[in-house]
């Protein structure tokens, strides 16, 4: 080995340095010319056999492996920088988002614990967060992967307050805790219970009304059976936002019947609490501040590249007390870089924890809730517009009420056409838009019907890109149902 090379600092610090202007340059490019791509290709198959090769033993020139990422990665991501990505609920980042990125690396901060400005950062975030959804100031939370990790959080805190914190070591006994979400609830929610050992079984979907929100008579006459037959009611889990198509339960109904009953009150507003960045918007949340627990993501409506999620709980003793634990080697002190208490660790499972927080707290003060919540406006009346150009277009077909930013439709043709598979020609729509590159909405199935799902989420996304969404399906499915005619 040479002299003083055992460290993996560059010998050539110039070089590299030259190198991270060129790759902060060609990242500015990508995200500067979103617009100009193909939405998403597929990658080809000789290159996905070039990363399948083995654990490389030498060292390898850093141009020659960025070459590789700009050759082998960088044309096939999955397309949500770009204004028509309308698949899933995908944010699409900003450039000072990335530049965040870059800084937290710099960092190589562990905000797992001690005391250091990277946790009094998170720290602020959370209490901006808490500020923005209107809970108490003192409330808790950290920022996690994504909202399925945020709503488990949720429910495991309000099982050891179900419980009491012994059930952390003797387990559950033979209790049948029993939880309650809209059949429109996003499937994390039944996995959650799953993982948390109390059985997707004991999840209890309750109806949706005919706008997608939970039927709240239907929820109390589902608490006051299992009462009966020896369950033990406990979780209620309010949807702000559907996966599906956008809808809005009863939040402050959900939140009286929870108080009344004694039951946790946690919402799932992955998407839909980012609704509280808008005055106008707002109200369609009321009563999401009167909740125990709320999960949502900043990857999604606030832009935060991925991956940001956010679990907040009103009660912060209660949150510890799911978490919180003794090992020696973590001692907490009242001086030194051993200070801090209580730390992020003892709001989740993580003891290792990166600086997801700068890049949230960035885009916060870049940004302020201001511009934040005019890009959630303009989502919804794009959907808005967008439902309107498919009530007037005879060939498609509305195929959910809008609430929000997510609309559902299909292509049907002209009524002569009656008895063609729309399934499966809407899937091939689908993924017809998505190869040629054009747009990328995704599919979902309502009332058993198959639909093409346009999630307006994307900042980039604007009224041409609604037309050029409308024109391309008309166009494919015209020319599709000729073919099978
Ligand atoms: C996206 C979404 C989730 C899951 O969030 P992740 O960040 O993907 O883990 C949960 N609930 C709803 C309503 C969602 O839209």
């Amino acid at each position: 080995m040479e002299k003083g090379r055992a460290g993996l600092d560059p010998q050539n610090w110039d070089e590299l340095r030259a190198l991270g202007h060129r790759m902060l340059d060609d990242a500015f490019d990508y995200l500067e010319h979103a617009r100009d791509r193909p939405v998403w290709q597929k990658m080809p198959e000789e290159l996905r056999a070039e990363l399948a090769r083995p654990l490389p033993q030498a060292p390898e020139n850093p141009d020659r492996a960025y070459e590789d990422f700009r050759r082998l990665v960088l044309p096939y991501a999955t397309g949500n920088t770009h204004p028509r990505f309308m698949g899933w609920v995908h944010g699409g980042g900003t450039p000072i988002g990335m530049l965040a990125e870059m800084l937290a690396g710099a960092l190589n901060a562990n905000l797992g614990g001690r005391d250091h400005a990277p946790i009094e950062v998170e720290r602020q975030v959370i209490r901006w967060a808490a500020e923005m959804l209107g809970l108490p100031r003192e409330s808790s939370g950290i920022l996690v992967t994504g909202t399925s990790i945020a709503n488990l959080i949720g429910l495991l805190v309000a099982r050891a307050a179900t419980l009491g914190a012994a059930s952390r070591r003797i387990g559950m006994g033979g209790t049948r805790l029993t939880a309650y979400a809209s059949a429109a609830a996003h499937s994390c929610i039944p996995q959650a219970l799953d993982i948390a050992g109390i059985g997707s079984g004991q999840l209890r979907l309750i109806p949706c009304d005919e706008r997608g929100r939970l039927d709240i008579s239907a929820l109390e006459a589902a608490i006051a059976e299992d009462r009966e037959t020896g369950n033990q009611p406990f979780f209620v889990v309010g949807t702000a936002g559907t996966v599906d198509i956008g809808a809005v339960d009863d939040l402050a109904g959900l939140s009286a019947l929870c108080k009344r009953e004694g039951l946790w009150f946690h919402v799932d507003g992955a998407f839909g609490a980012m609704l509280a960045l808008s005055k106008k918007l707002r109200p369609l949340i009321a009563g999401i501040e009167e909740a125990d627990s709320v999960a949502f993501d900043f990857h999604k409506w606030a832009q935060v590249p991925y991956d940001a999620g956010c679990i907040l709980v009103r009660d912060a003793v209660r949150h510890r007390a799911a978490f919180a634990q003794s090992a020696a080697y973590l001692r907490r002190d009242s001086r030194g870089l051993a200070g801090g208490h209580p730390w992020p660790c003892d709001f989740g499972p993580d003891l290792s924890r990166g600086f997801r927080a700068l890049k949230v707290w960035l885009t916060i003060k870049v940004f302020g809730a201001e511009r934040l919540g005019a890009v959630v406006e303009t989502s919804c009346a794009l959907a808005a517009q967008l439902a309107a150009r498919i009530a007037a277009e005879p060939e498609l077909e509305l195929l959910a009420p809008v609430a929000l930013n997510i609309v559902c439709f299909r292509y049907a043709g002209s009524r002569a056409d009656a008895g063609w598979d729309l399934d499966a020609l809407n899937t091939a729509i689908v993924a017809d838009l998505q190869e040629s590159g054009i747009a990328a909405p995704s599919t979902t199935v309502i009332g058993g019907r198959l639909a093409i799902r346009a999630a307006l989420v994307n900042h980039r996304t604007e009224e041409g890109d609604i037309a050029a969404l409308i024109e391309s399906v008309l166009r494919i499915g015209r020319a599709r149902s000729m073919e099978a005619a």
